[in-house]
């Protein structure tokens, strides 16, 4: 798909989610305020099944994961520890032309994925000459132009890492000017110098009348979890290797926040946080690092859509560390991040608190600071990569066209809608019985208004898996239509089994 078409495409899909309410701009009717978004009555529907579902794979399939809701609010001296104060900063840059803000990693990041493009272009054209015989392994080792892409491409990522584990800001302008990048509103190179900017929303605590306190509003949920290390510990049982599970808002003041709701400053974070023996680290991240591709891929996404992505730099407190991303309309990124973090951050606090943050281990017989594999995943990115993948404008047999949600049957907002067939004799009441019993097992929608082809439209808008629909008949053989909203095929079942239907169909279970 051509860039264009792709960026029309996110925009259709950003229209579809604000018409079919499942979000709405942040108090809209004062015009918005830049990128903060609410969620509709079927956005929240999506986000709960996305959260729970998270929750189910993560807590109630695991015996030795369990879960806390710590407060945003934490004691101050948490970020000094954590090292955000000092250290939780974006590279910024600003066009003078246009007094546009960038963050200069991404500014880099995004040349160098132009570069990347012109390679599969390149792919794409033999492919189309070769035919069958193409060998691309081949034509990716021999290809001069690739050749000389690719080699632009390797020096500049060297750099940019150097640069960035240097904390070089003077360098990272430097690859800026050298690569040539333009602002994309003025389009000139008239640049300042790179400066480091801190993420963190900074608040007061108590009245102005008592001693007040600077405080932050949480940058990540992770925290939450290693303050409360010991007081889990001591009341839940768990012995190492086990996890703690958190899901909860986070707050970033981004300094490009965009892209819908792929980059915002208010968002949800899905976190475990798995303690491990020291030297046992490795191990357990590759454990996860497979454990959450397979959970993605439990979403129903495609495997073209999904890949790892190791980082070039890693964060000050970790040892590894591996994105798994999506391919967005705007391109891959990353959906997931996965961490060993060592154990730097109970270090941290345990120096910081004066408080033993330590496990003692029964069967080595001796003490130690736990390290720690984090799996940390965003739920409102998982929710656009579900919109994303499932958003489909189809053509049909008979010229029309329809718009689908193609959402996996157990995360979607309704999973059935019951019509009765015309609005009497009797078929609205009876679609009310079955309505009234199915509505103590899932969310689902009653309608009555217009066609019923329209109805159906609606309800493939909304990603509804399955419709109902109680017509004369249904009155005499106790049977009703079902429809599956990816097939469009239509069956007849009786009332009787509707329900142990239903329940199979959407059961997550099944994933
Ligand atoms: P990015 O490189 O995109 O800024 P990050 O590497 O800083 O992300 P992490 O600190 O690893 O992100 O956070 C874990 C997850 O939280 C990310 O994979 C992402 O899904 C989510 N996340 C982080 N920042 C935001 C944001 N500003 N808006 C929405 N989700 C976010």
């Amino acid at each position: 798909m051509s860039k264009e078409n792709t960026q029309n495409l996110f925009q259709e899909i950003i229209s579809h989610c604000k018409e079919y309410g499942f979000i709405f701009p942040s108090s809209e009717i004062y015009d918005g305020l830049s990128a903060v978004y609410d969620y509709g009555p079927y956005g929240i529907e999506l986000k709960n099944n996305i959260q729970q579902y998270w929750w189910k794979s993560m807590v109630q399939l695991h015996e030795n994961i369990v879960g806390i809701d710590a407060a945003i609010f934490m004691h101050p001296k948490t970020w000094k520890a954590s090292g955000h104060v000092d250290a939780f900063n974006d590279p910024l840059i600003d066009n003078k032309d246009s007094k546009k803000r960038y963050r200069a990693d991404v500014l880099i990041e995004e040349a160098m994925q132009k570069q990347e493009a012109k390679i599969e272009k390149e792919v794409e054209k033999a492919q189309k000459r070769f035919g069958d015989t193409f060998d691309k392994e081949m034509f990716l080792k021999t290809n001069p132009n690739v050749l000389r892409v690719r080699e632009k491409v390797d020096a500049t990522e060297a750099r940019f890492k150097a640069a960035l584990e240097a904390n070089d800001l003077a360098e990272i302008k430097q690859i800026i000017v050298d690569l040539e990048i333009v602002c994309p509103v003025s389009g000139t190179r008239n640049w300042t110098d790179v400066r480091q900017f801190n993420l963190m929303f900074a608040t007061e605590m108590g009245s102005l009348a008592e001693d007040s306190n600077t405080i932050y509003l949480r940058p990540e949920t992770a925290q939450g979890i290693f303050v409360n290390f010991l007081n889990v510990m001591n009341t839940s049982r768990q012995r190492i290797p086990f996890g703690i599970a958190q899901v909860g808002k986070a707050f970033r003041n981004e300094i490009v926040a965009r892209q819908f709701i792929f980059r915002t400053r208010e968002f949800e974070q899905m976190e475990m946080q798995f303690f491990v023996r020291p030297g046992e680290q490795k191990k357990w991240y590759e454990y996860w690092k497979e454990a959450r591709l397979k959970w993605h891929r439990t979403l129903g996404f495609k495997e073209t859509e999904l890949k790892y992505k190791d980082h070039l730099k890693t964060a000050h407190y970790a040892d590894a560390a591996v994105d798994i991303e999506f391919e967005f309309p705007f391109g891959f990124k990353e959906m997931e991040g996965i961490h060993s973090r060592t154990n730097y951050d109970l270090t941290q606090h345990q120096n910081m608190s004066g408080k033993k943050l330590q496990y003692f281990d029964p069967e080595l017989n001796e003490s130690y600071i736990p390290y720690v594999v984090e799996t940390s995943v965003g739920l409102n990115r998982t929710f656009l990569a579900l919109m994303c993948s499932g958003y489909k404008n189809e053509k049909l047999e008979d010229g029309s066209e329809r718009v689908v949600l193609a959402l996996p049957a157990f995360l979607a907002p309704v999973k059935i809608g019951v019509f009765p067939l015309v609005k009497k004799d009797g078929l609205p009441e009876k679609a009310r019985e079955i309505f009234d019993v199915l509505k103590f097992d899932h969310q689902c929608f009653y309608d009555e208004k217009d066609s019923i082809g329209k109805r159906y439209r609606r309800q493939d808008a909304l990603g509804t898996p399955f419709c109902i629909t109680v017509d004369h008949d249904t009155l005499v053989d106790n049977m009703v239509t079902i429809r599956d909203r990816d097939t469009m095929l239509q069956e007849r079942i009786s009332i009787e089994k509707l329900k142990e239907v239903v329940n199979a169909k959407v059961d997550w279970r099944r994933r």
